[in-house]
């Protein structure tokens, strides 16, 4: 018997229960515009800073008062955010005569094409090698730092191979240098405590479909103090910088969401750890596999291996075929036939970066969906490298 397991929760998430709950009102009644001064557009205000409220408690942020809406800001989500923070703060720094920026090679696109643009601007972009494992170190950003630098952008937890890097210290070393520092922490939130004072964290990205909530929102968390350039402009939403009517469902989704991710991200943790360490066992002793990324410094629902003489695309069609929902380095490599820059990045060879395969899990996922996998992936990749000519070459030579 087939059964549906959904393992590509780093791709996209299923919404929660409660955040359409919580989003319907929004989408039906409560379709009042949060700038109008009558009663259903304050209610539609007020439920927007209850959510905003909410992402700040989340992040560590010191309750703003509740007149003032600043910090955090909705945006259509991660890659918007992504984009804000970094080209805003290279707009920001470069009158100052700054305009070298320091990164790693395997951020996400949003993060890697932005500063390829920035470049293309005229501003210089060093990116930080990662090891094996796929971790930087503060060492590495602090000596890369130079008078000119602006800023530093370093993802929270790597989208692909799950690892989680030292934020707070290349936050204290970007600190003591003065320098903005920036982080994607898309697949962060909800798996690891955030805390963007006591982290050093000066801007913060964050997206609503990570973390079930709805697809076309996120945050920009800017500390105070910083100027970021607008993105929109237009009416005074979001402090004039940001223009454009509130999406009043998906903000309020977002909250919630947000909320129940981080209500007890130890518990949350744990469960899917479990979950995690049982599939990266039941893997591990397969004939010529690889885990890639940390063992230890991992997003709890993340396992991807390499497994060699394995195309990726037909592993995933496989898998597809009994119901495994899962992915192959990154879902934005796909329509393209380089292996994944992360998995490059952390010196896997094309060939062997081509057989990869990554699952994530949720709180939707059970040990069964589990089970299930590790009762058929050594089936599939058997099979699949008897059709190889690349493992033939492999096991021959
Ligand atoms: C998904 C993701 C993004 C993009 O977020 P969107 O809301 O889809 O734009 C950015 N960074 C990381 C690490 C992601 O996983």
């Amino acid at each position: 018997m087939n059964r549906f397991v959904y393992a590509d929760n780093a791709a996209t998430t299923q919404i929660s229960p409660e955040v359409l709950e919580a989003m319907m009102p929004w989408l039906t009644d409560g379709y009042g515009n949060a700038s109008s001064i009558y009663k259903k557009g304050r209610e539609a205000r007020i439920a927007m800073e209850e959510a905003r409220h909410k992402v700040e408690k989340a992040l560590g942020i010191p309750q703003s008062r509740p007149d003032y809406p600043v910090e955090v800001y909705f945006t259509s989500g991660g890659s918007e955010a992504d984009n804000w923070a970094i080209k805003g703060a290279a707009h920001l720094m470069a009158p100052k005569g700054k305009k070298h920026i320091i990164t790693t090679v395997f951020e996400h696109h949003a993060v890697l094409h932005t500063c390829a643009t920035l470049e293309k601007e005229g501003f210089e972009v060093t990116y930080l090698p990662v090891s094996d494992k796929g971790l930087v170190t503060a060492e590495q950003v602090e000596q890369a730092i130079r008078p000119d630098t602006a800023l530093v952008t370093i993802m929270y937890a790597n989208n692909e191979i799950g690892t989680i890097q030292p934020i707070a210290e290349i936050g204290a070393v970007c600190k003591r240098h003065g320098v903005l520092f920036h982080t994607d922490a898309v697949q962060a939130v909800g798996n690891v405590p955030i805390n963007v004072v006591e982290q050093n964290i000066d801007m913060l990205s964050l997206s609503g479909h990570k973390i079930h909530a709805q697809k076309g929102i996120g945050v920009l968390y800017c500390r105070k103090g910083i100027r970021l350039p607008n993105l929109i402009d237009g009416g005074a939403q979001e402090r004039g910088r940001r223009a454009g009517t509130e999406n009043i469902a998906a903000i309020v989704g977002l909250g919630v969401a947000i909320e129940a991710a981080c209500a007890d991200i130890p518990g949350r943790a744990a469960k899917l750890s479990a979950m995690r360490d049982r599939l990266i066992e039941g893997i591990s002793p397969m004939e010529r596999v690889r885990l890639n990324g940390d063992a230890v410094r991992r997003l709890p629902g993340n396992v991807n291996f390499s497994f060699e003489g394995v195309e990726g695309e037909a592993l995933l069609l496989t898998l597809d075929a009994l119901g495994i929902c899962a992915s192959s380095g990154s879902a934005c490599t796909s329509g393209s036939l380089d292996p994944s820059h992360v998995l490059l990045g952390i010196g896997l060879v094309h060939e062997v970066a081509h057989g990869s395969l990554r699952l994530t899990f949720s709180d939707y996922n059970t040990m069964e969906d589990v089970d299930y996998i590790l009762e058929v992936l050594p089936g599939v990749i058997s099979r699949l490298r008897a059709m190889s000519p690349l493992w033939e070459r492999i096991t021959k030579a």
